[in-house]
């Protein structure tokens, strides 16, 4: 007989839940149809939200375009002030949205915390560089001393935004912080088992002085609400899947709007011969189960020398074992729960299908109903090869398979030998060659000696996807600039640009010509 497990107890919630039905009522819905928000700790209600429809994304649309043109003239220091306001606040109550990311999203609270971190990070970095990247410039005029040209950066409008459900707080936030600081209005749409933390971010903003109705969020269906949002945006952002990606850039398409796209990863690690093993086998544990690996750029694949094979195996097992699996809101635990029973069944198949073809477990591997009901262990593969299906393919779970390499050479092959190109590591004590070794991966961030945290959190320079991992980058100056529209405004003072009276438009054209060929060489003209 089946030996029963126990139910897990529920996970207490704290008081200041108490607040969610007013953070609810922030949700366009007209039509009165709820949806239970549940814990992925234990399955219980967290609260209700209103279920939007298709009109209520027209109706947010339209009430966001109005709030937007007055918002559009205020001066950038006045939009850079809420949002630094803004930072103070969300790391002065840091616990309410802890508490919130946790209960929906499942994860420990550290990972919880880095949601709180990126939030503040991308807050400050764009309240202070807004006006650098989109103030107006003066540009070099066709004709030096006649014309004047600058560069004009408009808001684009209404952005869409959709989120996923893995990072709630900082999917949430991150991206509508440069789409409203550049002037435009947001219609949001978070993943409907995740709205709260978002919710919870909005109200904040409109504490700090965002005027209301800037930023809209409707909540609902994907495939349902999602065309009513491309058909009312005027540029859409989406995190998620790479199918649904490949959705929003076939509509947007149709729509002739930009799009852009943080779709998922099959990320590489690659431990060089030179590697510090300690350091490369804890950055394996941080980089592959943060979020129990339900995290774009989460580890995968880790390469790891031939000559290190052995030791790294051994470190990133007995590591493994180490690690305090559990659900719950406070910091004990370093590994927290799946998010959705869709999750849990992915993770089921990808690691049964590897281990009946061949794969080896060398640690974890089995779902820990005891602990929580999709919680699932840390998951260590050996002897994974192609034609399983987490060879290639994304499983988005604390599952992650080591491989040897003999050559740096081949390493960077097998990296590359993905159709994502996320994110990926490289661990050496040579960080020339770390760095040159970086710029032949196919991914769009590369980060040497640490995991995902110091490319992603390096705001400064943008972070996006090669291939099918997306289109488009967040942060740096494009994570902005995407939001804008762009106009070159000229004023010509010379003669006009055409044959004066009475001169052949030959005898004009070779003059130009002897113009051009003197400009090429006069120092300063681009
Ligand atoms: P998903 O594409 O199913 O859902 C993501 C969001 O899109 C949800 O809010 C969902 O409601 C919405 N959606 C679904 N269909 C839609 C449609 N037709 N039109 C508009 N919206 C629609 O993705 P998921 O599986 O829930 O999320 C996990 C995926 O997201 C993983 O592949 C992961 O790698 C990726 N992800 C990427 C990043 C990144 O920055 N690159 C960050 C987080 C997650």
């Amino acid at each position: 007989m089946a030996a029963t497990v126990a139910a897990p107890p529920t996970v207490a919630r704290p008081a200041h839940l108490s607040r969610l039905p007013e953070l609810a009522r922030r949700v366009v819905a007209s039509h009165g149809a709820r949806a239970t928000v549940r814990s992925p700790f234990d399955l219980a209600p967290i609260g209700e939200i209103p279920v939007s429809t298709p009109a209520d994304v027209a109706s947010a649309a339209e009430r966001a375009r109005q709030v937007q043109e007055d918002w559009a003239q205020r001066t950038f220091a006045e939009r850079a002030k809420i949002f630094l306001r803004f930072h103070d606040r969300v790391l002065d109550r840091q616990a309410e949205a802890l508490d919130l990311v946790q209960l929906e999203a499942g994860k420990a609270r550290a990972h919880a915390w880095e949601e709180i971190g990126d939030v503040a990070i991308v807050s400050r970095y764009y309240a202070h560089q807004a006006e650098r990247l989109l103030a107006p410039r003066s540009r070099q005029g066709l004709v030096p001393g006649a014309t004047q040209t600058w560069e004009y950066r408009h808001p684009k409008g209404v952005v869409a935004i959709v989120a996923p459900w893995n990072y709630p707080l900082a999917m949430g936030v991150t991206d509508a912080i440069p789409a409203l600081l550049a002037g435009n209005a947001v219609v949001e749409k978070p993943d409907s088992q995740t709205p709260f933390s978002t919710l919870w971010a909005l109200d904040l903003l409109v504490e700090c002085g965002l005027p209301e109705g800037l930023w809209q969020i409707v909540c609902g269906d994907g495939p349902t609400l999602g065309p009513a949002l491309m058909a009312a945006a005027d540029y859409f952002q989406f995190t998620g899947s790479t199918a649904t990606g490949r959705t929003i850039a076939r509509q947007a398409g149709e729509r002739l709007i930009g799009c852009s796209l943080e779709l998922g990863g099959k990320n590489p690690m690659l431990v060089l011969a030179d590697a510090d093993l300690d350091a490369a086998i804890e950055g394996a544990v941080r980089g592959s189960f943060a979020s129990a690996g339900q995290l774009c750029v989460s580890t995968e694949r880790i390469y790891v020398h031939r000559s290190l094979a052995a030791p790294f195996l051994a470190g990133l097992e007995a590591a493994t074992r180490k690690l305090r699996l559990g659900v719950g809101l406070d910091w004990t635990y370093e590994v927290g729960s799946l998010h959705s029973e869709r999750q849990l069944a992915t993770v089921r198949a990808h690691v049964d299908d590897a281990v009946a073809k061949g794969a080896r477990v060398v640690c974890g591997g089995r779902p820990r109903p005891d602990i929580g009901p999709l919680v699932h262990e840390p998951t260590v593969l050996a002897e994974v090869a192609p034609g399983m299906t987490l060879f290639a393919e994304e499983t988005f779970g604390p599952v992650v398979s080591v491989y040897e390499f003999d050559s740096n050479h081949e390493a960077v092959e097998r990296a590359n030998a993905s159709r994502y190109g996320l994110n990926a590591s490289i661990w050496t004590r040579d960080t020339d060659l770390g760095r040159r070794m970086a710029t032949r991966l196919r991914c769009g961030t590369v980060t040497v000696n640490e995991t995902y945290a110091a490319g992603y959190g390096s705001v400064d320079a943008p972070m996006g996807g090669f291939g099918d991992s997306g289109l488009g980058r967040r942060h740096g100056a494009e994570g902005i600039l995407k939001y804008t529209e762009t106009q070159n405004v000229s004023i010509h003072r010379g003669p006009a640009l055409a044959p004066p009276r009475g001169i052949p438009a030959e005898a004009f054209a070779r003059g130009v010509t002897g113009a051009l060929r003197a400009l090429r060489r006069l120092p300063g003209v681009r």
